[in-house]
């Protein structure tokens, strides 16, 4: 009989993952299925990055590489620092990993033992509690309301703050709710955080460079130097180069953290890939333009939903100022019937009742820690994205009610 380890009961697939799996199984039976629930971007990797690695690979750099990534590649990640973030990092404070999920993955491994507490602000990216879990720690999730940008207050951070906490886990601009922090909302969370010294702060930068309209990108460790020797900057080449399956991600952070990462990637992958560490140099130190042109079309997609979506009777969301996520609210909706008389109760019969009856995947607000919301990825054509808006009008017109409730005779 196979006998799974008890830390695995502890965590559920990434739920995002699951859709689009379900998503390409219905397809598959032949069902017009549209998913918006992607979290990646729709445009191709730039030429000139295939062909560095392309290049690579011929010039023979197919053999494993240092285990924390290779010096040419950790070079380019400290002028992308340095040059963009106004941060100077040693090239012993700069870890590789396959993807930032790894590089998150291996700083929560290193440093959370049992009962030790992980604050993530909510809504989260789905996968920071399940990872403090099998890490043998305590998500502590804070809500960040709607009414507040979904951003965290300094009031509720030093409130969740206890002798047990390691780390502050901030995601800007977030996923789901693309809710960006200004530079003074990260100062006014450092001045709670200097009261506590025993946190250290794992900022995930993963979506810096897809940011609109006038807002600006900003991170702790520029914000507070004086913090920087307790962060954990992570980022990564995924979104801003649409290079997701290349899987290559980075953290720069205190040289002793970075040590025990390697030390675990050691272990694990033993390194990340050689050629698509070789193409992640090209994407950090070639041409950028391709950064500029996919933000000003990500921001007219945004524009699109947005207005798309507001102008849907029960169905509210806010501009969000990064990623490429809109997360809007179904809340109003909850109360009314399908036409076959189940009752649309949470966000997850909502998302429910978009893929059954219209076709259309979404993803359940539940999933990021907020019942009441749905997320839509805008990373999508257009045209798919018009479409998905219809679906969404059409879904919800068929709702009616409200919701008689019969007492029993
Ligand atoms: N962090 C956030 C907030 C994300 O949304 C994602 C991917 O969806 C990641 C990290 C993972 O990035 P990578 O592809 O570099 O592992």
């Amino acid at each position: 009989m196979l006998h799974i380890a008890p830390r695995l009961n502890r965590i559920k697939p990434s739920p995002s993952s699951m859709a689009g799996q379900r998503a390409r199984e219905l397809r598959a039976t032949g069902r017009d299925i549209l998913s918006l629930t992607a979290g990646e971007p729709d445009f191709e990797t730039p030429a000139h990055i295939k062909e560095a690695a392309i290049r690579a690979m011929a010039a023979g750099q197919t053999r494993y590489t240092d285990v924390g990534g290779t010096p040419a590649l950790k070079e380019a990640i400290a002028g992308k620092f340095l040059g963009e973030n106004g941060l100077a990092y040693a090239s012993n404070e700069i870890i590789v990993g396959t993807g930032a999920k790894q590089v998150i993955f291996n700083a929560l491994m290193c440093t959370v033992a049992a009962g030790d507490e992980v604050i993530v602000p909510a809504p989260y990216w789905v996968s920071y509690p399940d990872i403090a879990l099998l890490a043998g720690g305590v998500p502590v999730c804070v809500d960040c309301p709607a009414a507040m940008g979904f951003k965290l207050q300094p009031a509720d951070l030093d409130r969740a703050i206890t002798g047990r906490t390691r780390w502050l886990m901030l995601n800007s601009p977030n996923n789901p709710s693309g809710a960006t922090y200004t530079r003074a909302e990260l100062a006014a969370l450092a001045e709670v955080l200097r009261r506590h010294p025993h946190v250290w702060i794992l900022t995930d930068d993963i979506y810096e460079h897809l940011i609109y309209g006038d807002a600006e990108f900003a991170t702790m460790a520029q914000v507070a130097p004086d913090l920087k020797d307790r962060t954990l900057t992570v980022n990564g080449v995924s979104k801003a180069y649409a290079m997701t399956g290349w899987r290559i991600g980075y953290g720069a952070g205190p040289s002793a953290l970075i040590k025990a990462m390697v030390k675990l990637q050691s272990q694990s992958t033993s390194g990340p890939n050689s050629i698509a560490q070789a193409a992640a140099v090209a994407a950090l130190t070639g041409p950028q333009e391709s950064i500029a042109a996919n933000r000003r079309e990500y921001a007219q997609r945004r524009d699109t939903v947005v207005a798309a979506l507001n102008a849907i009777d029960g169905i509210e969301c806010a501009v969000p100022d990064g990623a490429f996520y809109v997360f809007a609210s179904c809340s109003a909706l909850f109360g009314l019937r399908t036409p076959q008389g189940v009752a649309i109760q949470t966000c997850d019969d909502w998302v429910m009742h978009l893929l059954d009856a219209q076709n259309l995947a979404a993803l359940q607000g539940s999933a990021y820690g907020v019942p009441t919301h749905f997320r839509l990825s805008f990373a999508a054509s257009t045209e798919q994205l018009l479409e998905g808006c219809r679906r969404v009008a059409r879904g919800r017109d068929e709702l009616s009610g409200p919701v008689i409730h019969q007492e029993p005779q």
